[in-house]
């Protein structure tokens, strides 16, 4: 085999062992620079540098282990980029979206005979591992979610995923759903539910005097996926009734998975007992994604619908829609009905349809909001903010909310200082460039802030 038979071949191997979406977006512009003989080293290109490290850290294994096993004389792979390769094949120069695109969701842009939703189970079979893609922001959960599947109510219980809207954690609760329902010829039972639909359950249950039917129903499983559980918090009879079922199935090791838009311990009204079995199993956080990762969906996205389209369309809107993947889809699938229907867009009405898409959530808020916000966020009382407190557990939120006052309302500083503790404008300035140049930094408070953002404008 020459060289380039070699990799195709290896190629079609490692094709069948990852998800369609990270196959297209990590190795499809690969080659085989060089297979040198002397020293057993095949030397892999990939078109740039990110692409050159995510492959490494990632797929090396495999790599090395299909080459192999086309070439025993292979014993190690290294990776270069390769020079005057352009990123994207040059069939996505403009071209119209075809015109018989089938009807579709409007959300997930799938033909809507795909999107039954299974009564017995909630599962949505449109939510698949195929079409997810994992990068740095979800690769924590993705990996926990991967090794609960591979050992159901063994390995991580409960696991526990916690993130922003829109992030992915429906998605993937419903994938490990599906999956799971598919392995050892369907003999789990798995169940879905949101925690409004269980909190439904049991009000109902309570009501007409029918709790016996609902425990039975939710202990019946062997698969309890709870998403969203945050809203359950503080509601009495159903937490008890939630930390009973929960008990019950966990004691018989019955796999519990659980989303939240936070951390256990950022839920203030959660009952400590509940709190400390949710930490008992495993934690993983889906964190914002970076640049190459939404333009890494994106290009999956028009892959999965079969249309291309400008690249530098596509560069654009991974530069400009940061907060999240639902919105990412949305300003995605407006620019597709524009190019299907008017023949294209250019700058200045992808800039109008990135504006309109993400503003959606810019309605007005006061400085009293956000000030709340931060408040409720960090569970500490306002006045602690707007007092001159001196507590050493105020000083980050406080910098936070001088920082968000200036960020989202363009207060001015001394206005900003007057209102959070009397302070004079600098320390408002300082507050506000500290968090600033810290934000580049730190992911942790990177995710602090866009989960108060959120709340502010919910
Ligand atoms: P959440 O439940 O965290 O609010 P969702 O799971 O509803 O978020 O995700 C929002 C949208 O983004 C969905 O249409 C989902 O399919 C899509 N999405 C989220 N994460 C990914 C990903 N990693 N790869 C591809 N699509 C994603
Ligand atoms: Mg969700």
């Amino acid at each position: 085999m020459n060289p380039k038979e070699l990799w195709k071949a290896t190629l079609g191997e490692i094709e069948l062992q990852i998800s369609k979406p990270n196959f297209s977006t990590w190795l499809k512009n690969s080659e085989l620079v060089e297979r040198n003989e002397r020293e057993g080293v095949a030397l892999v290109g990939l078109p740039n540098n990110f692409a050159k490290e995510w492959v490494r850290n990632r797929y090396h294994k495999l790599i090395l282990g299909s080459l192999r096993n086309l070439d025993s004389s292979i014993r190690n792979v290294d990776y270069v980029v390769l020079t005057g390769v352009r990123e994207v094949p040059a069939r996505v120069a403009t071209t119209k979206v075809p015109a018989a695109t089938p009807l579709t969701d409007e959300r997930s842009q799938l033909p809507i005979t795909e999107l039954k939703v299974d009564p017995l189970t909630n599962l949505n079979p449109r939510y698949t591992f195929d079409t997810f893609i994992v990068g740095s922001s979800n690769e924590l959960a993705y990996a926990a979610i991967q090794a609960v599947i591979g050992a159901v109510g063994k390995k991580y219980n409960p696991l526990f995923i916690y993130g922003g809207v829109g992030l992915g954690k429906t998605h993937l609760l419903q994938a490990a759903g599906n999956t799971i329902s598919k392995n050892v010829g369907g003999r789990n039972r798995v169940l879905y539910v949101s925690s409004e639909k269980f909190i439904n359950d049991v009000v109902w249950a309570v009501r007409n005097k029918r709790m016996e039917d609902v425990k039975k129903k939710y202990r019946d499983v062997d698969v309890l996926i709870i998403d969203d559980i945050q809203f359950i918090g503080g509601k009495t009879t159903t937490e008890l009734e939630f930390f009973y079922t929960f008990n019950a199935l966990y004691e018989h090791s019955k796999q519990i998975i659980i989303s939240s838009d936070r951390p256990p311990a950022a839920i203030p009204t959660l009952e400590e007992r509940l709190r400390s079995r949710f930490e008992g199993g495993m934690i993983a956080d889906i964190t914002y994604p970076d640049y190459e990762m939404r333009l890494a969906i994106l290009r999956a996205k028009l892959q999965e619908l079969g249309t291309p389209l400008d690249d530098k369309v596509l560069t654009h809107i991974a530069a400009k829609v940061q907060k999240n993947i639902r919105e990412l889809e949305g300003v995605l699938n407006k620019v597709l009905f524009f190019h299907q229907h008017k023949g294209g867009v250019d700058v200045k009405k992808l800039d109008e349809i990135i504006n309109e898409t993400t503003q959606v959530t810019a309605k007005n808020v006061s400085a009293s909001d956000v000030i709340k916000t931060v408040a409720e966020f960090f569970e500490v009382p306002i006045t602690d903010l707007t007092q001159r407190s001196r507590k050493q557990e105020v000083v980050e939120p406080r910098q936070i909310a001088m920082f968000l006052l200036r960020d989202l309302l363009k207060l001015s500083y001394p206005h900003i200082g007057e209102k959070l503790g009397k302070r004079d404008h600098t320390t408002a300035i300082h507050a506000y460039e500290k968090i600033n140049k810290e934000l580049s930094q730190n992911p942790a408070l990177n995710q602090k802030i866009m989960l108060i953002k959120e709340r502010v404008y919910k």
